[in-house]
């Protein structure tokens, strides 16, 4: 399959995924209520298209920019959390497989490569382009979401238990779960990603160094999924190889964690989120 046509089929199905998650506007109240906001909402998260040689990002970065399908995804956001100053999200060539956080600067990068690197592993596992769309589309929202668990925990300075890696992707399967239909699928493609870069297929692997064994994460991500709504996600049990015995704990490990976020965001989430276009 051609790396040119699978980047552009992607650029549409982000779009669709995020306008989607844009109408769920009851399930991104998940954690509201009519609590006290810590401080004044005087930020956005905005959008930046950074520098990109390889002709191929250029090309790709002109296609999401045109797509508006980051900038879909920050109305989202900002209609949910409150900042203080601007949350950048850049999007540039990096001349490495990668996705961070950076204290220091109050950033996301997101690198071209990722997503190129998402494109090459998951061609190997699909049928489809359609199906090849749909993953990596599902795979970037996921990053993205972790990146952000990283910058919310910084930027609002949460206590934690345990190692941050974990706890950010607590923080993207508990906001995924809470996004209709669609989301659980998003964090099932991230945890499928970690899964199939965990058994040497392609490339994907300096983003992941500092991170839990990749095979680790899949299954967290799947256990929490499914312990999010057990009866809905019983197929899990068997079909993605969610052991019985892990099973069993899922509901609880998840029930904890959203105890956790709904508190530690609580003061940060606008009260009665209506997302919009003009926002
Ligand atoms: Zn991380």
């Amino acid at each position: 399959m051609s790396k040119k046509k699978g980047i552009i089929l992607s650029v549409v199905i982000l779009v669709i995924g995020l306008f989607y998650y844009i109408g769920t506007e009851d399930q991104s109240g998940q954690f509201n209520s009519s609590r006290k906001l810590a401080f004044e909402d005087t930020g956005d998260f905005k959008i930046v298209y950074g520098e990109a040689k390889n002709s191929v990002y250029v090309e790709y970065n002109e296609l999401l920019k045109n797509s508006h399908a980051f900038e879909n995804l920050v109305i989202f956001l900002n209609s949910v959390f409150i900042l203080r100053k601007d949350f950048p999200i850049i999007i540039r060539q990096c001349d490495t497989v990668n996705a961070w956080y950076d204290t220091e600067k109050e950033e996301i990068v997101l690198c071209d490569e990722l997503f190129e690197s998402f494109t090459q592993n998951f061609s190997y596992i699909v049928n489809t382009k359609e199906e090849l769309d749909k993953a990596v589309d599902g795979a970037t929202v996921f990053i993205l979401y972790h990146e952000l668990g990283h910058g919310l925990i910084d930027i609002y300075n949460l206590t934690y238990s345990g190692n941050e890696e974990d706890v950010a992707d607590q923080m993207a399967s508990i906001i995924l779960t809470g996004l209709g239909e669609d989301g659980p699928k998003v964090a099932i493609t991230g945890a499928n990603y970690f899964y199939i870069t965990s058994s040497e297929i392609g490339p994907g692997y300096a983003f992941w160094d500092e991170h839990a064994l990749n095979q680790q994460r899949y299954y967290n991500i799947l256990c929490w999924v499914y312990g999010s709504n057990p009866e809905r996600f019983n197929y899990f049990v068997g079909t993605y190889g969610l052991p019985q015995e892990r099973a069993e704990r899922c509901q609880y490990e998840y029930g904890n964690m959203y105890k956790f976020w709904d508190a530690a965001l609580a003061p940060y989430v606008k009260a009665q989120t209506k997302p919009g276009i003009n926002e």
